[in-house]
């Protein structure tokens, strides 16, 4: 497995791949969720294709009061992860070399981003398309995996590559869970025991609420009251919306295919989820 650490070797190494190449975007401290996406690709790419993980932590999608700084960077772990999920190279640049110090060009999605997580961080999603188009032109993928955990940021890249007719192909993949109902993500790792514990109640109020709108509750109001009902006291609810899957507009009167999407803090770590009605 190749470690490429600069655009020029990355170029390199695509131009001499044969078949297909696959591309995972991640920024690290990768788990069972960011297996699953490798093992997806892997896949996808076949015996003559190759398989790219890029470990980027972005710093354009992080705002001032973020978690950027304390971002866990398990660097060796990773790189063996990788290597034994299959992987044929890792794109891992240093920050300066994906941004110069007068980086002034960015890619902003002004529809699907604008809610949800794009309300409560302004700028996030700015960060994500802009850091996501770089991936595409430096590794020049066929086919790209995203995971569904990060619901709105599929939506905002599908919109970007429908918008800009970007070659390439996204699949988006399911979300892999704790036993307990809790979506992984590098972030759970900040959870104290006690937060832990109040977590899976994220997913208790999902299915609730998919269980209602199943046996006919079509409000709503109603359905994100009930996700509401369920989560911890001690969690700070940031948003719960009911909406389109595509648009990622809100509804009033919700239908088959329609989302309910989540975040909420427990102590200082956001967590967000999803649950599509169907
Ligand atoms: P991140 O490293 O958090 O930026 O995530 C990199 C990719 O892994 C994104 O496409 C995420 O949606 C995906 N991902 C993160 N957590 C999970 C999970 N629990 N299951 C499946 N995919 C995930």
């Amino acid at each position: 497995m190749k470690i490429l650490r600069t655009i020029a070797a990355t170029r390199r190494f695509r131009s001499q791949a044969r078949g297909r190449v696959v591309l995972v975007p991640t920024m690290g401290a990768l788990h069972a969720g960011h297996a699953a996406l490798i093992r997806r690709a892997r896949s996808l790419a076949g015996m003559a294709g190759s398989v790219v993980v890029s470990i980027f932590v972005n710093p354009t999608q992080f705002g001032p009061k973020e978690d950027l700084s304390r971002y866990p960077r398990p660097v060796s772990q990773d790189q063996t992860l990788c290597a034994s999920l299959g992987a044929d190279a890792i794109f891992h640049p240093p920050a300066g070399e994906m941004y110069r110090a007068d980086f002034s060009t960015w890619v902003h999605e002004e529809c699907v981003s604008g809610g949800l997580c794009g309300a409560s961080r302004p700028g996030h999603f700015r960060g994500v398309t802009t850091v996501v188009l770089k991936l595409f032109t430096i590794v020049q993928p066929d086919v790209a995996v995203f995971g569904l955990k990060d619901f709105q940021q599929c939506a905002v890249i599908a919109r970007m590559v429908r918008d800009l007719d970007l070659p390439v192909r996204l699949v988006f993949a399911p979300t892999v869970r704790e036993r307990d109902g809790l979506a992984l993500s590098s972030r759970n790792a900040f959870l104290a025991p006690e937060e832990r514990a109040e977590t899976p109640s994220l997913r208790r109020g999902l299915l609730a609420a998919r269980a209602a709108f199943l046996a006919g509750e079509g409000s709503a109001a109603k359905l994100v009251r009930i996700v509401r009902g369920e989560i911890s006291r001690s969690a700070r609810v940031d948003y719960i919306e009911a909406v389109d899957s595509a648009t990622l507009q809100p509804v009033r009167e919700t239908k088959h295919g329609d989302t309910i999407a989540l975040a909420a803090f427990f102590g200082r770590t956001r967590l967000i989820d999803n649950i599509q009605l169907r």
